[in-house]
């Protein structure tokens, strides 16, 4: 029987923010039925929550609208000294995250989970991944909660991916140390959707890769800061032309910044 899975547990005065998840914890009901969960497989649950016990996703994990849940790798490891990786085989740099040791865990991360994938996505973060957007953030708030594989050094064993159908998913065309920070950033752009994380839902409506198009510059007071003014249709007060006027930057932006963005956007319009 696994106990607690860290030497240290970790409190983030968060109320589900635990590093270490026991079988047993698993298994029972859950503290708020509904709430969306995230289960992060990692070597360094001490990384989570970091930025998303922050501001409004903090302040989300607070009050239970959503639940983090990190498992601690290392305790499936092999051997008195938890070896959770070996050298890759037909050599070269690095190591590789052992298939029976991952195994484990995501077996113990499948507990009380419904094992059908668009209830409960099962991700590897990975360069190789299809590249995470707006639209799966959707997907996944629409689900009841992921299970999120963080790799380290070279990676994954493949034989694990494949033996239990994981959608590797990637942060973007560039190559992390570790999955830690891509789970981070995917888990905050999927929790900002769940209702009432955001005060205002028509926020997530209205923002960049929401619509098609980009979203218009934005301004505050000062009226006049170092001799520039806030564009005068903005202070107005006529909401057809600031409509309008959005509506022609978030084109002209979208059009010089993304030509690709632009193109979509025209071809479904
Ligand atoms: N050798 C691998 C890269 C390993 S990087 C390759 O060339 O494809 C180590 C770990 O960091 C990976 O296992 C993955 O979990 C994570 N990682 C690196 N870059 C990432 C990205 N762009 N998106 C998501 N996860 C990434």
């Amino acid at each position: 029987m696994w106990r607690g899975m860290t030497d240290k547990p970790r409190s983030h005065g968060r109320l589900k923010a635990r590093p270490t998840l026991t079988p047993r914890s698993l298994m029972e009901a859950p503290e708020r039925p509904g709430s969306w969960v995230a289960r992060i497989i990692t070597l360094f649950p001490g990384a989570f929550p970091g930025v998303l016990g922050e501001s409004l996703t903090g302040r989300a994990l607070d009050e239970g609208k959503w639940r983090l849940e990190p498992i601690d790798l290392r305790p499936f490891g092999e051997g008195r000294h938890r070896n959770v990786d070996d050298t890759p085989a037909g050599g070269g740099a690095g190591m590789v995250l052992r298939a029976d040791v991952v195994a484990r865990a995501l077996d113990v991360a499948a507990q009380g989970v419904p094992p059908d994938r668009a209830r409960w996505p099962v991700v590897y973060l990975s360069p190789r991944g299809r590249r995470f957007d707006q639209a799966t953030a959707r997907r996944w708030a629409g689900a009841e909660g992921i299970t999120m594989l963080c790799g380290r050094f070279e990676g994954v064993d493949e034989r694990v991916l494949e033996d239990y159908g994981i959608e590797e998913v990637s942060l973007g065309d560039f190559v992390l140390t570790g999955g830690e920070i891509a789970a981070q950033a995917m888990i905050d752009a999927t929790v900002r959707l769940l209702p009432g994380v955001l005060g205002n839902a028509a926020s997530t409506e209205e923002e960049s890769h929401s619509t098609g198009l980009l979203e218009h510059p934005q301004y505050t007071r000062p009226a006049t800061w170092r001799g520039r003014e806030i564009p005068p249709v903005l202070l107005s007060g006529n909401h057809g032309e600031i409509e309008k006027w959005r509506r022609a930057e978030a084109e002209r932006l979208t059009r010089d910044r993304r030509p690709d963005l632009w193109t979509r956007f025209r071809d479904e319009d």
